[in-house]
């Protein structure tokens, strides 16, 4: 982009929101995901839709690449404008206003900057709850949400985001606004658009807008930290409480003992859960929003609680479950989920590390951690590992650490590690990329391991939908 592109971008946005090399760009160019800081020759803040289409149009006259960007903690680098891409960081960071939020039919319409704690404080405000939770909720945009199909701890319950969208505004590349904002559940009118933007992390339009769903806000929270012998006994307490409840397990997440080592070493101040040292350990947390289940009952407890307690106890009396600690109170579920969510602050702790966000089915999980226990040793002595994740849905964040590993530098080592990862994910019907997306950290996976006619339709998409190529280039597509 030619220097004289900053005073047209300066012109539809106003010269206050653009930020040229000589700015202070810090918080647009480096990511959450580490790695070396982006490079972009504008930095530029459209404060409406029009704003954000005449920036496409200018773009695309141009032929300049555009990166849009919510709240910049994506972990897959998708949001990092490439070194020598000569793009413009699109900051969605202004369109941040709540539209409105209908109570009667359990919707929010927003802009894409809002975000993602914002929308949960206005939701609750209304008796209501958008049920995406995750560590980065007070910074993270909803656009980047949906642009990432993001997960977190309630997919178990309530699916990832593209679950929670009922209608989208795009703006195209050619800078046309393409108006999906519907409000139906029901709305079969073609080939499902919507969907082809949730997931594409920027590389298809730039989302504006959204329809959102609200679920009720929970009267009842049960919350505790379980330890069990086995992972098959876990699944077994999952089963047992989403029959006992009729499907009430709103978060079901694994944090090894291994995982609480590391915790106590980084945070010496907080509490662990237990006096004793378990191999596994889970969260585990019901909601209702039920009047009964928050209700006492007959001995005093609320059913919610009751219902867990007797679970666990049951499962205690048979050696199933090993230890529980149930949250007393709001404090003590707050620390609970501290714990579970310190986890990228708990990773940060090493500097070579390979990091895998993979998806499994529940019941292979614990062959997939035998199986890379039997041949990481071989593979990189000296290396450990940092495991924890959404285990009710399948989701481990599988890091392998290499800080004592005499080949942890060396890039192509890291690489082969990343396949044995691979291959047993692909052996067990898992997935390489479940919740993080693929931006340009796992474009070497996507091209060994994604089926090769999904990847040329992806590419025809893409093709049909930007022909100049000037959507966040270099990311999704190896
Ligand atoms: C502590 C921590 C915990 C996390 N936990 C989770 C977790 O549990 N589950 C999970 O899924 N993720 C998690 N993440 C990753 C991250 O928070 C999510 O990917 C989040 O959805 C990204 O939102 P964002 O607004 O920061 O997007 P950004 O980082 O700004 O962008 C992410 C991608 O989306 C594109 N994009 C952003 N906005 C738009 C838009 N409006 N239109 C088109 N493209 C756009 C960008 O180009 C980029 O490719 C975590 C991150 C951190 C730092």
């Amino acid at each position: 982009m030619p220097a004289s592109l900053l005073p047209a971008l300066a012109e539809i946005a106003g010269a206050a929101h653009v930020f040229g090399p000589e700015a202070d760009r810090a918080r647009w160019l480096s990511d959450a995901a580490g790695g070396p800081d982006g490079e972009a020759l504008a930095v530029v803040r459209p404060g409406t839709t029009e704003e954000v289409a005449e920036v496409m149009r200018l773009a695309h006259r141009t032929g300049t690449p555009v990166v849009p960007l919510g709240g910049n903690t994506g972990l897959a680098g998708g949001g990092r404008a490439l070194p020598g891409s000569g793009a413009i960081v699109l900051s969605l960071e202004r369109l941040n206003r709540i539209r409105e939020i209908r109570p009667a039919a359990r919707l929010a319409v927003v802009e894409a900057g809002v975000v993602l704690d914002t929308l949960h404080r206005a939701a609750e405000a209304r008796g209501l709850r958008f049920p995406l939770f995750f560590g980065a909720r007070g910074s993270c945009t909803l656009g980047g949400n949906l642009s990432t199909n993001a997960g977190g701890s309630n997919v178990l319950r309530h699916g990832s985001a593209r679950a929670q969208c009922l209608g989208l505004e795009v703006v195209t590349p050619q800078g046309e606004v393409m108006d999906l904002m519907s409000e139906l559940h029901k709305d079969n009118t073609g080939y499902a658009l919507k969907d082809l933007y949730i997931g594409a992390e920027g590389t298809l339009g730039v989302i504006t807008a959204a329809v959102l769903r609200l679920a009720p806000l929970p009267r009842a929270f049960a919350t505790a930290m379980v330890a069990v012998p086995a992972l098959a006994d876990a699944l077994a307490l999952l089963n047992r409480l989403q029959e006992a409840t009729g499907g009430a397990v709103e978060a079901f997440e694994y944090m090894p003992g291994a995982y609480l080592d590391d915790y106590a070493r980084r945070f010496p101040d907080r509490r662990l859960p237990f006096a004793d040292r378990h191999e596994i350990t889970l969260l585990v947390e019901l909601a209702s929003a039920a009047p009964r289940d928050a209700a006492a009952g007959p001995d005093g407890r609320p059913l919610l609680s009751a219902t867990l307690e007797d679970t666990l106890a049951a499962m205690l009396e048979k050696g199933r479950v090993l230890d529980a600690a149930l949250a007393q109170n709001m404090a003590q579920r707050d620390e609970i989920w501290q714990r579970r969510e310190a986890a990228w602050e708990v990773a940060q702790g090493s500097r070579h590390r390979v990091e895998n966000d993979i998806a499994l089915p529940l019941d292979r999980i614990e062959d997939f951690l035998g199986r890379m226990a039997a041949v990481l040793p071989r593979l990189a002595p000296g290396a450990d590992t940092l495991v924890v994740g959404h285990l009710g849905d399948g989701n481990l964040h599988y890091t392998i650490r290499l800080d004592r590993c005499a080949k942890g530098g060396d890039a192509g080592f890291r690489d082969r590690l990343r396949e044995a990862v691979e291959e047993q994910v692909a052996a067990l019907g898992g997935s390489f990329s479940a919740e993080h997306g693929i931006g340009t950290s796992k474009l070497t996976t996507m091209a060994r391991r994604k089926n090769p006619v999904a990847l040329a339709t992806m590419r025809a998409i893409r093709k049909a939908l930007d022909p100049k190529g000037i959507m966040n280039p270099g990311k999704v597509l190896p």
